[in-house]
């Protein structure tokens, strides 16, 4: 069989947008347009329309991927799909749960715990989950220009006792690697930082953000390298996820991995058990299994404690002791989360 031509459509267009940029702005952002694509019939519609008005839906594609077509329940669907019941007013669910309005030294900056520091490196997010406790964070007050950031890198500076950093969001690797070089730069100029640690969950939503533009910066730091991932469920870890892990590893990276609890997406021993090994084949250890902290929009998501302490207890009783995480709440105030 002749070999067809390649014609001008079949030429990949220029871009100066990276892959994971790309399918960042590609991303789902229409809750129609997301009940379309897995299936899900008109009744589903509403609730999606009026939960995507408090919090936008967005969900990039390679994580939809990994969704069973026509199942309302799957457990990564439900991370994401607005529901009605999100607009419901809860009692002691807050827009603020953590209270980190009072720990915030200057824009972008956040110090609550002895030793760490907090960098809001990005206001944006890959994909947003619809039980994030900063669902209702200033951002705009957090957006720090370099002008800024200089002046709040005076305070990790300024205080020797101050041994890591902690890059967060929204989701610090939605920031541009020049971005991130120019601020690990900075962080690692400092003599009294040690560790940097990045929160994200974007190896997992779109595992081709761990390219070698990524690693570049990251490799290369003298900081000893930490990354959490948020992965809740053993589905979101598909083979690219695992590339990718292996490429952070590769590079340095300790991996470990946080999750939330929560009700009908992983309050089961078998799925949490599944969690833990799945994490484990893909290099990542276990940290902490938190319950969810009270923020308004996602109370529907909350499992009882002594419910959360079976389930720990019926995990210990299949799991060898280094996969297991640790049951937490973060509660305001605290010098550390307080165990359960
Ligand atoms: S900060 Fe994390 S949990 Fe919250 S929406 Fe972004 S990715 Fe999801």
């Amino acid at each position: 069989m002749q070999r067809a031509e390649s014609t001008p459509a079949d030429v990949a267009p220029l871009t100066l947008q990276s892959p994971w940029q790309t399918q960042l702005s590609r991303a789902v952002r229409d809750p129609r347009e997301l009940c379309r694509r897995l299936g899900l019939d008109d009744t589903w519609l509403p609730g999606a329309e009026g939960g995507h008005a408090l919090f936008e839906v967005r969900v990039p594609e390679a994580f939809l991927a990994r969704m069973r077509p026509g199942d309302p329940h799957d457990p990564l669907l439900r991370q994401v799909l607005p529901l009605s019941a999100e607009s419901e007013s809860v009692p002691g669910y807050v827009t603020d749960p953590l209270q980190e309005a009072a720990h915030t030294p200057g824009p972008g900056l956040i110090h609550k715990y002895a030793g760490r520091v907090l960098l809001i490196a990005s206001p944006a997010c890959a994909v947003n989950c619809r039980y994030c406790f900063r669902r209702h964070f200033p951002y705009d007050d957090n957006s720090p220009s370099r002008a800024q950031w200089e002046s709040s890198l005076d305070t990790l500076r300024s205080d020797s006792s101050i041994r890591e950093a902690i890059l967060s969001g929204g989701d610090p690797l939605a920031a541009s690697d020049r971005q991130l070089a120019w601020l690990v730069e900075r962080l690692e100029a400092i003599p009294h930082l040690k560790r940097l640690r990045l929160h994200t969950r974007l190896p997992v939503v779109i595992p081709d953000r761990i390219d070698d533009a990524l690693l570049g910066w990251l490799g290369n730091t003298r900081l000893q390298k930490v990354m959490v991932l948020h992965i809740n469920h053993a589905n979101e870890i598909d083979q690219a996820v695992v590339e990718a892990c292996a490429r952070l590893k590769a590079a340095g990276v300790t991996l470990l991995n946080q999750s939330v609890l929560l009700r009908g997406i992983n309050d089961s021993v078998a799925s949490l058990a599944e969690l833990s090994e799945r994490l484990f084949e893909a290099g990542v250890l276990p940290y902490y299994l938190h319950v969810l902290d009270p923020v308004a929009g996602a109370a529907h998501f909350d499992v009882p404690d002594e419910e959360a302490r079976e389930l720990v207890a019926g995990l210990r009783e299949v799991l060898p002791g280094f996969l297991m995480p640790r049951l937490v709440r973060e509660i305001p105030g605290e010098a550390s989360k307080t165990p359960l």
